[in-house]
């Protein structure tokens, strides 16, 4: 089934990606889960392949390729049963820099990010007590000469361990000095392979994640690090969203026909009662369901890539594609746990590890409920309800 996948095109890439993935086993992820261990060879084989750089542009080194080209990389990998969130925010944390940095950042930074000789997958914004509401947080950096001095707290900072550089949203002026609750906050480029003051501590999840608390305590950060204006950082990180969310939403398209090419096929092969499970309507038409829910996700993200490339404004198409592939990659992970019965529970299937990896979209890296707001807000012109 999955060569028919290719409605949005970029065949070529998608080959390529699927021939890099076959590598990559339902074992091998299985045992990297059990230890809670990062998938360094897959990652290193993905960076070597110029994948991550797919939307560096060529100037620097990357590939240059569109939004939807990359969102074809990324739901090839899920697609092949692998898992791109150990990777993902490599291609698109680069964003902030590559929009709002200055050309001497982005000379010194972009082709070491292209080659993978520097890592940037490491994007500090929720705080512990801030959340959701992101211009509550609190963390500081307060300028001292030629230097920022960072103090504060971050959490669910993934891959901070498997990354060299971290981009910080952080506050540079106190918000009572500002008009906006979103101004005064600022993007910093932390190189955290010399950053004295620093803590990484890792967070146990139901998936293996790399996700991380991370700690600073008078961490300096030079101030030639600061992205773009010092206190405009809060729409520097929004204008680099809707390319997350379109990336996540063809990732969780990935995620939801393997759950449907895996329940096809176990519904087929399996036999109950003298014959296959899914000669039932009552197995057939959950997994015809899922199939058709994910078709319609899957030409939203496609409309939503489009108009991002296009250069028009998708933001309300990007929040609706995450949205309804988050909802299509969980609905179809159900049902696929569902369609193999007690054999969904088993490691050895892959099927109960993908069910864990996936539930992860409905929250992060925004949650449905926000996403919910936003149509309401923006789309519908109901009042603000936050
Ligand atoms: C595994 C993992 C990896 C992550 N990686 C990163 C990362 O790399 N970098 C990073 O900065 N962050 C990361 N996050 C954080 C993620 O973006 C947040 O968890 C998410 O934005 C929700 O914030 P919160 O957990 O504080 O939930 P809260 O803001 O506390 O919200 C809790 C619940 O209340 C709901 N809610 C809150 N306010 C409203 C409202 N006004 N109306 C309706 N419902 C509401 C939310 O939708 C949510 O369901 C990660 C999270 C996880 C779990």
């Amino acid at each position: 089934m999955s060569e028919d996948h290719d409605a949005s095109g970029h065949a070529e890439i998608r080959n390529a990606v699927r021939a890099l993935c076959s590598g990559f086993s339902d074992d091998y992820w299985g045992e990297l889960d059990r230890r809670n261990a990062y998938p360094g060879d897959f990652v290193d084989a993905l960076t070597g392949a110029g994948f991550l750089a797919a939307l560096i542009p060529e100037t620097y080194g990357g590939s240059g390729l569109s939004l939807a080209a990359a969102a074809a990389i990324m739901e090839e990998i899920q697609l092949s049963g692998c898992n791109g969130a150990a990777c993902h925010a490599q291609m698109y944390i680069m964003g902030v820099l590559l929009r709002h940095g200055s050309d001497e950042q982005k000379s010194r930074y972009l082709p070491k990010i292209a080659s993978g000789e520097l890592r940037l997958q490491a994007f500090g914004v929720t705080e512990p007590e801030s959340g959701t509401d992101t211009a509550s947080l609190r963390t500081t950096a307060r300028r001292d000469g030629d230097r920022y001095v960072v103090q504060g707290q971050k959490i669910w900072t993934s891959r901070a361990e498997h990354s060299d550089l971290m981009v910080v949203l952080a506050r540079t002026a106190s918000a009572d000095e500002e008009t906006k609750r979103t101004d005064g906050l600022s993007v910093l480029l932390l190189d955290m392979r010399e950053a004295p003051g620093l803590t990484i501590r890792p967070i146990r999840t139901m998936m293996n994640h790399a996700t991380t608390e991370v700690f600073f305590d008078g961490v300096e950060i030079p101030a030639e690090n600061l992205i773009g204006e010092e206190g405009k950082g809060f729409r520097y990180i929004l204008s680099g969203l809707n390319a997350e969310r379109i990336l996540i939403g063809a990732e969780c398209i990935g995620d939801a026909r393997w759950f449907i090419d895996k329940a096809v096929a176990y519904a087929a092969e399996r036999v109950v009662f003298g014959r296959p499970i899914g000669q039932n309507q009552g197995i057939q038409f959950p997994i015809a369901r899922a199939y058709a829910e994910t078709e319609a996700a899957a030409l939203m993200v496609a409309k939503a890539a489009q108009a991002f490339d296009a250069g028009d404004p998708c933001g309300a198409e990007a929040n609706m594609a995450k949205m309804l592939a988050a909802d299509a990659s969980w609905h179809a992970a159900d049902m696929c746990v569902q369609t193999h019965g007690g054999f969904g529970f088993a490691e050895e299937y892959g099927i109960e590890r993908k069910f864990r990896e996936t539930r992860l979209y409905q929250v992060a890296p925004i949650s449905t409920n926000l996403i919910l707001s936003y149509i309401a807000e923006h789309v519908l012109g109901l009042p603000r309800s936050y």
